[in-house]
Parts: C-alpha cells; sequence; structure tokens
C-alpha cells in the first residue's frame, strides 16, 4: 500500500497545471517595476516617529538590507510629510535609493507634500476625504453622486502632482476603515471595499494618470481575499485591464498567528495568480516582516523567461462569498460539524501517554485523569503503531489496516472500545478489496493527481459511501490547485463524503513550515473546502525539526520544541485564521507605525499573557487613537492608545473607557471583560 503522509517534492511527477499570473499593468516606483512580468516585490513599514530622522533612516537601512524592496513611513501630518525629505535625503547620502512610499489618513496637506518627495504615496480612500463618524445616513442617488464630486475635487490635486512628478500611488482600502458613506451603502462587505477604492480609481484614470498599485486589506483573510477577486473582476469589467495589487492582511498580529494569518490570505491569492508585491504586517519589527515575505514569494519564483509549472491562475478566484462544500456526517466529521484536527504520531518510535501531551492530553497520574486542552487533536494516526493504554474519552485512533485488525483483536481492549475508538485508513484499492472494514468509519486516501493520473478507478465503487471519509493529497508542487481539481471532479459527480485535507511539508525552518501549511491548506479551507486537516512533515524535515526550529531566524519558543506538538498547534491555527473552527482568542494588533503611542509589542505580550485563554474573544491591540478605532473591524474589545501613557478601552466601536493610565490598563481591560462577561478564570485559578 502507497504510504500516506509523505511529501516528497524532489520526485514529483508530471504537473497537469500550469501557473499563470494575472497580467497587471506596469508601474514604475522610482528605480523600481512592479505589475506585469515583474517579480512579486517585498516591501514594510518603519515603525518609528517619522520626525525621528536618524531612527527611521536606520531603521529603513535594516528593512532595506534584510530585502525590503519598498520601505513606507507614515505622514500623519504636513510637518512628518516635509521630513521625508531629510529621510530620504540621509538615505541617499548613505547610498540607500529604495523607493519610499509616504502612508496617509486622513490629511490631504501632507500628502501632496509627500508626492513632491518620496517615490510613492499611499492613500486609504476611506478616510482621504471622509472624516469617519461611524453615522449611517440614507443618500439618494443625487446626493451621493454629489459626494463623488467632492471627492474628485479634493483628490484631483493630488493625481495632477503625482502626474507632474512621476510618483506613483497605491488606493489602499482598509476593511476596518471604509468611509461612513461606503457602509451607508454597500455595508461591511468586500463588495464596498472595491468601490471605495473604484471611485477613487476612476478619478485617477478621468486624468489619465495610471501609476496606481491597489489594496484590499483585512484582519480576516476571508473578507480580504474575497475582495481582491471582486476588485480583479470588476477593473476587468469594467476597465479591461488591471492595476498590479499589493496584498496583505492587516492587523494580523505577532508569532505564529500573524504568519498564518499573512500566509492564508496573502498566499490564496498568490496560488491563483493574484499579487505584485506584499506586505507582511507583524506586531515585531519591521525587518523581521521580510523573511515571512520571501518565504510566501519564493514559491511562485515566475519571471516571464523561467515559467514554473505552477498552479493555474483562475484556481477558484471565482468565489467571492462563503459557502462551506455540502457533505454528510460520518461520526463527527462533516455535516455542520467543525473541522476536525488529526495529529500524526507515525512517526515515534513508540506511544507513551506522556506523548499525547504534545497534542492536547495531559495524564495526571495521581488523580488518574486526563486534562484535555481546547487545542486537543480530536483523532491521532499511529500508522503501524499500537497503543497499549486506555485513551482519553473524547480521542480517537486511525490506523493502517493490520495494525487496526490487531487492535480489534487484542484481548487487552475491551471489544466495544475498539468499534467506537479505533478505525482504518485504506488507499482506494485498498479499500475497495478489504475483506474487513469498519463498520461505522473508515478512512480513504485519495491521490489529488500527484503522478498526473486521472481521478481514481475506483471512486464509483467508494463514493457516497456512508463510513467513507476521504483524505485527499498531492504530492504536485502545484498542490493547491491539484486539490481543488479533485473536488472539482467529486462535485461534479455528486459525491459527498466528508474531506480531510491532509499537507504534509518538506521546508526547514519554522517560519516555513508555517507559511505552506498556511497556504496549502488555508487556501482551500478559505473556499469551503475540508472537513479536517492533518497537517505532516517528511522524514527529513520531521528529523530535522529541532535544529531549524526559528522564527524570523530567531529559537522558536511557544511551546516545547516537540514536531507534534508545533504541528498540532498550527492545525488549530490555520482552523482559527480561516474563521472554521474557534479554539482560542484572537488578537487584532497593528503593526504599530510613526503614530504608536506606547511599546505596542510590550503591550500585546502582556495582554496576551493574562487573556490567552478565553476562547473566541476577539482583542484588538491599536496603537493610535486616529486610526486604531476605525482599523480594528469586527473586534469584541479595544485597546487603543491615545496620548502618552494614555489609552482607550472599547467594548466593539464604542468607547467604554477614555483615557486610562497604561500602567492600570490592561487590570481595566480585564475588568471590562468581566462587565460584558467574557472573562473567565485561568485553569488553576477558579
Ligand atoms: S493603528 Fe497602528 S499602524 Fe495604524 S496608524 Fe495607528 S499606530 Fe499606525
Amino acid at each position: 500500500m502507497r504510504a500516506p503522509f509523505i511529501f516528497a517534492p524532489m520526485q514529483q511527477s508530471s504537473q497537469p497545471l500550469s501557473y499563470q499570473r494575472l497580467h497587471t499593468r506596469t508601474v514604475r516606483i522610482g528605480n523600481l517595476t512592479i505589475g506585469g512580468d515583474h517579480p512579486i516585490r517585498v516591501q514594510t513599514m518603519t515603525t518609528t516617529d517619522t520626525m525621528d530622522t536618524r531612527a527611521t533612516v536606520e531603521q529603513t537601512i535594516r528593512c532595506i538590507e534584510a530585502g525590503a524592496e519598498l520601505v513606507r513611513i507614515t505622514a500623519p501630518s504636513k510637518k512628518e510629510a516635509e521630513n521625508l525629505r531629510a529621510i530620504r535625503d540621509e538615505l541617499h547620502r548613505r547610498g540607500y535609493t529604495v523607493p519610499l512610499v509616504a502612508d496617509i489618513h486622513f490629511t490631504p496637506n501632507a500628502a501632496e507634500i509627500a508626492a513632491r518627495i518620496v517615490e510613492k504615496v499611499r492613500v486609504n480612500p476611506g478616510n482621504y476625504v471622509d472624516k469617519k463618524k461611524f453615522e449611517t445616513i440614507d443618500y439618494t442617488d443625487a446626493e451621493y453622486a454629489a459626494e463623488i464630486d467632492r471627492i474628485r475635487e479634493r483628490f484631483t490635486p493630488l493625481v495632477r502632482i503625482c502626474k507632474e512628478h512621476g510618483t506613483a500611488m497605491r488606493i489602499g482600502t482598509n476593511h476596518g476603515s471604509l468611509s461612513d458613506r461606503i457602509m451607508s451603502r454597500y455595508g461591511d462587505t468586500p463588495m464596498g471595499m472595491v468601490e471605495s477604492a473604484m471611485e477613487f480609481l476612476r478619478i485617477a484614470r478621468a486624468e489619465d494618470y495610471h501609476q496606481v498599485v491597489l489594496s484590499m486589506k483585512s484582519s480576516n483573510p476571508q473578507v480580504m481575499v474575497q475582495a481582491y477577486r471582486l476588485l480583479v473582476q470588476q477593473m476587468e469589467q469594467e476597465f479591461g485591464e488591471c492595476y498590479p495589487l499589493h496584498l496583505g492582511v492587516t492587523e494580523a498580529g505577532d508569532g505564529e498567528d500573524g504568519r498564518i494569518k499573512s500566509a492564508i490570505g496573502i498566499g490564496t491569492l498568490l496560488e491563483e495568480g493574484i499579487g505584485d508585491t506584499i506586505r507582511v504586517s507583524l506586531t515585531e519589527d519591521p525587518e523581521l516582516e521580510i523573511p515571512v515575505c520571501k518565504d510566501l514569494v519564493k514559491r511562485y519564483a515566475v519571471t516571464a523567461s523561467s515559467p514554473l509549472p505552477l498552479g493555474k491562475g483562475s484556481g477558484d478566484g471565482s468565489r467571492t462569498s462563503y459557502s462551506r462544500r455540502s457533505t454528510f456526517a460520518v461520526s463527527n466529521i462533516g455535516g455542520a460539524q467543525v473541522p476536525v484536527v488529526i495529529a500524526d504520531l507515525s512517526k515515534l518510535t513508540a506511544i507513551a501517554p506522556s506523548d499525547l501531551q504534545h497534542v492536547g492530553y495531559t495524564y495526571n497520574e495521581a488523580t488518574d485523569k486526563w486534562a484535555i486542552a481546547d487545542t486537543a487533536a480530536d483523532y491521532i494516526f499511529t500508522g503501524h503503531l499500537p497503543l497499549i493504554f486506555p485513551l482519553p474519552g473524547t480521542l480517537k485512533v486511525i490506523q493502517y489496516p493490520a495494525a487496526w485488525q490487531e487492535t480489534v483483536a487484542r484481548a487487552a481492549i475491551e471489544a466495544q472500545e475498539a468499534i467506537e475508538k479505533y478505525f482504518p485508513i485504506f488507499d482506494d484499492a485498498g479499500y475497495v478489496e478489504a475483506g474487513s472494514r469498519s463498520p461505522s468509519l473508515n478512512f480513504v486516501m485519495l491521490d489529488a493527481y500527484s503522478d498526473g493520473a486521472a481521478l481514481s478507478p475506483h471512486i464509483d465503487r467508494i463514493a457516497n459511501d456512508p463510513s467513507v471519509v476521504l483524505c485527499i493529497s498531492s504530492t504536485n508542487r502545484n498542490a493547491v490547485q491539484s486539490m481543488r481539481t479533485l473536488v472539482d471532479a467529486l462535485t461534479a459527480r455528486s459525491v459527498r463524503n466528508p474531506i480531510i485535507l491532509i499537507t504534509d511539508s518538506n521546508w526547514q525552518t519554522a517560519d516555513e513550515h508555517l507559511v505552506h501549511f498556511g497556504v496549502e491548506a488555508g487556501a482551500l479551507l478559505l473556499d469551503g473546502i475540508g472537513d479536517g486537516l492533518c497537517l505532516g512533515m517528511s522524514s527529513q524535515a520531521y528529523a530535522q525539526f529541532d535544529q531549524y526550529n526559528t522564527l524570523s531566524g530567531r529559537r522558536y519558543t511557544t511551546g516545547s520544541d516537540r514536531a507534534e506538538r508545533f504541528l498540532n498547534h498550527t492545525a488549530f491555527s490555520i482552523l482559527q485564521a480561516t474563521r472554521t473552527r474557534i479554539s482560542k482568542t484572537e488578537y487584532i494588533s497593528c503593526p504599530s507605525c510613526g503614530r504608536t503611542l506606547f511599546d505596542l509589542q510590550e503591550t500585546t505580550a502582556k495582554i496576551r499573557a493574562v487573556t490567552h485563554h478565553l476562547k473566541g474573544v476577539k482583542i484588538a491591540i491599536m496603537g493610535c487613537i486616529v486610526n486604531g478605532p476605525g482599523e480594528m473591524a469586527d473586534a469584541d474589545f479595544g485597546y487603543v492608545g491615545s496620548g502618552p501613557g494614555k489609552i482607550t478601552l472599547y467594548r466593539n466601536k464604542d468607547v467604554v473607557k477614555r483615557n486610562v493610565p497604561s500602567e492600570v490598563a490592561v487590570e481595566e481591560l480585564i475588568q471590562l471583560l468581566k462587565e460584558n462577561g467574557a472573562w473567565v478564570e485561568p485553569l488553576g485559578k477558579a
């Protein structure tokens, strides 16, 4: 039988699909060209005070030396915009000519100054002209048109300055900061995001100005992906051409969650050929964003002269709203149930109760009881290994047929427990030929075009068998598109068995694994494909995991370095980021910038330390009161810097405590969580 859960990228065979990037206009930004057939560019943004020329120059240099091809600097007012000249000149004096981008919110005057100094300006159509008051107004068509005229009047001067000075522009929409006008007509939707940018783009085109890049960012990868897909459709329909796209998941947070969210959102689109430049927004030093960008981009090293046989551009780019693939339930898998997590323990030499600790089950010998974490795997795959101890109550086991038969036959295990908790996994031919199967649940592996072959010849004998859960995987380099193609073929045959996504990695560092899993599993889950997830590593990657257990070159320290723990944790994080299964607190923290009024990294760590056990609660930690409240999107609670040493606390979008001294603000946040029934005592304190 073909061994499952093994990924061997060096032995890839024929490729059924070919990669094709969306063709976009070419835009020149100083000495850099993006769009068209040019490589996907990587960029970041400084976090220093823009008035601190030396600190900003030094941080910019660190970013450039890490590989940034564009560096953005905030210009909240005219004085910071003016100071971009000193920053640019000092960088040039030191030999750094990477293009600079001025980040503008609310202040057209600052934009008009910056556009004469730096190579690109970023405007946010949600707040360039409009001031957000969170008001709902019903506009008549005439009133709406009058508003657009008002925007044209205020925005056109900037367009003309950019045109005159050869300055590029990003029209950067953020889900969290749509104007009241857009919200009133389109709501808080991907279509509203698209229209917000299109209003500005139409004005630019009317001036025959085309040095434009667009972005559609959200802290929710699902919303972000849908908005970019819609924007591409809209541009093609309206103009017959597309402008380059800057991809990013905003307020993604830090550590593995920030990387996973970014990989899912950005990677899903890159898999479809969408995206000309990327920024990974982490609540970490900006130069640490660049290695993650590079890990993402190196998967698509496509230039006009060296096309790689990767995924077809279309992917499933037609999906602009979420709907889950319809399946029937087999046991606790499929139907309306949340996706399950399967932990692969088959690479251990033997399995002891203590090994289950890595996947969420902690055995207490004194009490003879298991403690089960919110992120406890639902199944473990043990391959050929036997289990010789009683299992925690909710845990089930998947084994190869021979091991499963031994388990069932073994006298030491109650027959009933064997039937209820142990299940076999077959390959497609093996299942058809098997003399012995589980009466209730059988896992059947289905290859997604790894060898260029057509759909399994046995599919009609497996399809819609009420005991079968399909486990799909592909060793094709173009695995996402291969798995999508397989799912499409199943759908065309009305096959409704639940599907487990099996995604293995042969990369080295924790960073690379997170990006790989985020892209390959996340891209499918975002489109409603997948009733379960099993992550694994090739034997080589598994053996080297401890050696390369690093994030951005630093030791990856969240938990033990056991690969099993890392994989289990990553699986739950992917499900959380795709909003398909919520198992922990969600943090929406901005990357910080020159507007930030406190140490955002330290504060995020402090808040995380006391709230990480609040499953499902969304907490935003935002650096400034100007943008923070607008940008924190769908957070339940907000912790927002409102002045030096001062924090304002929010419940949804409403201020509940103003100007709280920062020394007591975390305590006040806990109090707020308690008052709103969102607090539970951490384990051991209850
Ligand atoms: S919310 Fe954060 S990143 Fe955005 S402008 Fe404010 S401080 Fe800067």
